[in-house]
């Protein structure tokens, strides 16, 4: 028997499942249907069919500077020990303070989802002794990552990343090649207006003198900063530089610069990495007061950002060198390098810069059929086709030839293969030109063979469009 607080709970329960809650969110919508609908969380985005066409196109490109790059490919678990965040990432960071999803799992181990991919593959590198693999290891992952944020444009709950990383290398051209490899992704996606931030943030010998400078700056102006900054001021002031509040930028652009500060190495590095930049003639502009929102961060930090200016909700990803980082998680102290472009965000770029998605390729062949027997030859058929590397696509519940030909202009295949009652009994098969409307028999062992030629006659003779198709004859209407 349910106590009466049980009773009295269970009816606030329903009656909060009643509550309409205007399209926002997290509870219920009144429905045709007999349930309450949900809706997707807060920040949480369906990536709906109409836009999985630029995303294919974001993963062509992925794909394609890879392979050409020779970066390997790893995935890492979407949840880690929140302790890796804390230690790579820093315990006084936006991430870790403010935007972890971290709980507790049922063996109470204190977990989150992963806020972004470096600590993750810093930990697989270190835990399974990658360190005796030729140098440099460039590894490469693209996923969703979780943070915590007040969702607003451009900052959802779950967004993806793709991550490069580049273990085992400490010269400035490495540095300059990786970010030439994201500026690279970004003109072959047709971006246009983007800007290179890049600066450094020195390292463990010259930055504390740096910081001591930046604190004693900001002491002086204390009360003409953001309650956000005064917080930052004893933990982490650099992170005062790179603040999206007015208040504190008008204050920081009088702030001293890390560059007066850099040691000789930190000077020479950074030297060195801008003259590679000129080598490869990707445009940047030195940004003083870039410093990025997490700690295992030394030396370059670079960012790529729209309409030049970074301190807006506009930066499409970055990233930079860690060379203390696989030390300080356990590892061989190896110097290292990465960043991560932000996809979504990638997306919206191209939308408003009316990027044009080149269409996946058509098919070449479409395989239509007609009768029992011939329907079961067709799906050993079609196997045979594909697997001669042919773009070949299909209608197998399709009856009508006339309905499949159809099917076939439409989808631009330049040839069909016809199975019929007659073919299938027979071992023949015909091929049919959608371009001229030619048919011809011929040996269905020969078939792969016999369309290839077709195929290459075709390519020659540079036809293709669908305004110079053959009339379909008239034929039956589909059935059932
Ligand atoms: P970060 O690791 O913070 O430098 O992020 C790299 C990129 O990921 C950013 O430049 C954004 O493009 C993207 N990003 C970071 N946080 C979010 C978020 N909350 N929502 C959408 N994209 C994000």
């Amino acid at each position: 028997m349910p106590t009466k607080h049980q009773l009295e709970q269970r009816k606030r329960n329903e009656a909060k499942a009643k509550v309409h809650t205007n399209g926002k969110g997290q509870t219920a919508e009144p429905t045709a249907g007999k349930g309450p609908l949900i809706q997707a969380l807060r920040g949480f985005k369906d990536i709906l069919p109409s836009e999985t066409k630029y995303w294919a196109f974001v993963t062509r490109v992925l794909d394609d500077i890879v392979l050409e790059n020779n970066f390997l490919r790893i995935e890492i678990p979407m949840v880690e020990r929140v302790d890796l965040y804390r230690r790579s990432v820093g315990e006084e960071t936006d991430i870790v303070r403010k935007e972890m999803f971290a709980f507790t799992d049922h063996d109470h181990n204190v977990v989150s989802l992963r806020p972004e991919a470096t600590a993750g593959i810093v930990r697989s590198y270190i835990q399974h002794g990658f360190k005796t693999y030729p140098k440099p290891l460039k590894l490469f992952t693209v996923g969703p990552m979780f943070r915590y944020d007040r969702p607003q444009a451009g900052r959802l709950r779950e967004f993806h990343q793709c991550d490069f990383e580049i273990i085992g290398a400490k010269r400035g051209i490495v540095d300059a090649q990786l970010m030439k490899i994201g500026w690279e992704i970004l003109s072959r996606l047709g971006l246009k207006n983007i800007s290179l931030m890049v600066n450094s943030v020195g390292c463990p010998v010259c930055r504390p003198q740096f910081e001591k400078s930046l604190t004693e700056f900001f002491r002086a102006k204390v009360r003409r900063l953001s309650p956000e900054s005064r917080t930052r001021l004893a933990k982490n002031p650099l992170r005062i530089l790179d603040s999206k509040d007015e208040r504190d930028q008008e204050i920081a652009k009088e702030a001293p610069q890390i560059v007066d500060y850099l040691c000789e190495e930190c000077n020479d590095h950074l030297k060195k990495t801008l003259e590679f930049l000129d080598e490869f003639e990707v445009p940047y502009t030195l940004t003083t007061h870039l410093v990025r929102g997490l700690d295992y961060y030394t030396r370059t930090v670079f960012e790529y950002v729209t309409g030049g200016d970074e301190r807006a909700q506009n930066a499409l990803g970055g990233g930079g060198r860690y060379d203390a980082l696989v030390e300080r998680l356990g590892g061989e102290s190896t110097p290292a390098l990465g960043f991560a472009l932000g996809l979504e965000r990638v997306i919206v770029k191209m939308h408003d810069d009316g990027v044009e998605v080149p269409p996946p390729p058509k098919p070449e062949v479409y395989l239509a059929q007609l009768g029992e027997l011939a329907k079961k030859m067709s799906l050993k058929l079609y196997q045979e086709l594909h697997a001669a590397g042919l773009r070949v696509t299909e209608s197998f519940g399709k009856n009508s030839i006339r309905a499949q030909l159809k099917h076939s202009d439409r989808v631009g295949a330049l040839l069909t293969v016809i199975l019929g009652q007659k073919e299938a009994l027979e071992g023949t098969i015909i091929i049919r030109n959608m371009i001229d409307g030619v048919q011809e028999i011929v040996n269905v062992r020969d078939v792969v063979a016999e369309v290839q030629k077709r195929l290459e006659a075709i390519r020659h003779t540079n036809h293709g469009g669908n305004e110079m198709r053959a009339k379909l004859p008239d034929e039956e209407p589909e059935e059932g």
